[in-house]
């Protein structure tokens, strides 16, 4: 056995799991320790089609050639040095990503939530110097998600997130989205930025309308306030463009970017217009991890890939045919009421409850993600094949049939799949692992 070489499976990774993790998360009842391309296995050897790629991460897919040489190219070589030195993959990442998104500056750390928090530091410190206010405030909006640290989550508008964890930092103020008015009506002297999502992910992948961001962007321009858009899910050609607010021509001041820019790596980053960038000096923030070799290379492969195959107007297309299998899938009489998204980050409200469609799913081969009571989120990999996105409609086709045929389809797949590995499920009495 190779000393890297664990050998557990799906029962295995389950039982330790619960016995000695946290138990903040309700992952579903497999594992996976391999995959290519769009699709991934459990130790089992049991396939699956990949439709939600780790939450919008996996960009190239898995164990893509390219990202795996440049990673292990890397690791032979330095994993880290620290900022105390110049690296210079982190320079080429920037050099990379300022390009890509139209932006002068970036600061790398190692994750969205993480970028949100640089993002609020940078905001407040253009409050203080700029606004001119001891008292900065921050426009975020109803429905928003930038992640579950302090300064982020009291950005973000979940109660359930925030309550168990107040008190939470001050200085936000929240409207809702898509309304312009209430915005304009809630900006005042103190102002130092709106920040808001292009499209609200973690809400249920709501689009606003076509002119909210122009609307913002000439709003925050009249006060002198900071737009700043967290793209953390939708950057990196989510929406068929390298940014989402490409789509819509306009210029923000700065932009948050993470999960799918590592294509799977952990890492975040801030870019920033120069005037704003030049808010966070020597000593105002840092990272120990920020910009290290090791992510700073999956990045570069990210980002070449990203322009040199295309991937952006790849996701574009490939959203737009995944978008109209879902509507035939509903004309046809599936229990499907609404389609909505851009590019591949789309959301389909469901007649089953979102939960039962996951496991229906999961029992035909096909990951999706349930975000809210009956909705589910679609995130593919960019490097979708035509086919695959074909076979994605149809098993999830074959899920709400199933569902449809009635029965309690989701205790019936718990039942087996609780045979088959050995896990306790919903009608299986709990073992006590320890
Ligand atoms: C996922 C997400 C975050 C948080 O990212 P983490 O890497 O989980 O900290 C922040 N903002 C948006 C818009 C996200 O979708």
């Amino acid at each position: 056995m190779k000393l890297n070489d664990t050998h557990l499976g799906t029962d295995g990774a389950i039982r330790l799991g619960r016995r000695h993790l946290f138990q903040n998360y309700r992952p579903l009842p497999v594992a996976f320790d391999r995959g290519q391309g769009v699709r991934l296995r459990d130790p089992e050897g049991n396939e699956y089609l990949d439709f939600i790629g780790g939450i919008a991460v996996s960009t190239l897919g898995h164990a893509h050639p390219d990202l795996v040489e440049a990673i292990r190219r890397q690791a032979g070589r330095c994993l880290h040095v620290s900022n105390l030195f110049h690296i210079p993959e982190q320079a080429e990442a920037g050099r990379l990503l300022t390009e890509t998104a139209g932006l002068d500056r970036a600061f790398f750390c190692n994750s969205g939530a993480e970028a949100v928090e640089a993002a609020v530091k940078l905001a407040r410190r253009w409050g203080r110097e700029r606004v001119c206010t001891d008292s900065p405030e921050i426009v975020v909006t109803e429905g928003a998600f930038h992640g579950r640290t302090l300064g982020a989550l009291a950005a973000t508008a979940n109660p359930e997130y925030r309550d168990p964890f107040e008190p939470l930092p001050g200085g936000f103020r929240r409207v809702p989205y898509d309304d312009l008015p209430a915005a304009r009506q809630a900006m005042g002297p103190d102002t130092c930025a709106i920040l808001v999502e292009p499209i609200q992910g973690e809400r249920g992948i709501c689009v606003p309308s076509d002119d909210y961001l122009a609307g913002l962007e000439q709003m925050a321009g009249e006060h002198g306030a900071l737009l700043v858009l967290d793209e953390v899910q939708t950057g990196i050609g989510r929406t068929g463009a390298d940014f989402a607010f490409q789509r819509h021509g306009i210029e923000p001041d700065a932009v948050t970017a993470a999960k799918g820019l590592g294509g799977g790596v952990p890492v975040g980053a801030l870019l920033a217009r120069e005037e704003a960038a030049a808010m966070i000096g020597p000593g105002h923030h840092a990272s120990t991890f920020g910009g290290n070799p090791l992510a700073m290379a999956a990045v570069g492969v990210v980002l070449r890939t990203l322009s040199r195959s295309r991937l952006s107007e790849r996701a574009g297309a490939m959203g737009e045919r995944l978008r109209s299998g879902l509507e035939r899938l509903a004309a046809g009489g599936a229990p499907i009421r609404n389609v909505r998204g851009a590019g591949l980050l789309v959301g389909l409200d469901v007649g089953p409850p979102a939960g039962a469609v996951v496991r229906a799913c999961l029992d035909h081969g096909l990951l999706v993600n349930a975000i809210g009571e009956d909705t589910i989120r679609l995130a593919p990999p960019l490097v979708v094949a035509v086919a695959e996105v074909d076979r994605g409609v149809a098993l999830l086709g074959e899920a709400l049939a199933d569902l449809g045929r009635g029965g309690t389809p989701e205790l019936e797949a718990d039942a087996t799949r609780a045979e088959s590995h050995g896990v306790d499920s919903h009608v299986t009495p709990k073992r006590d692992d320890r």
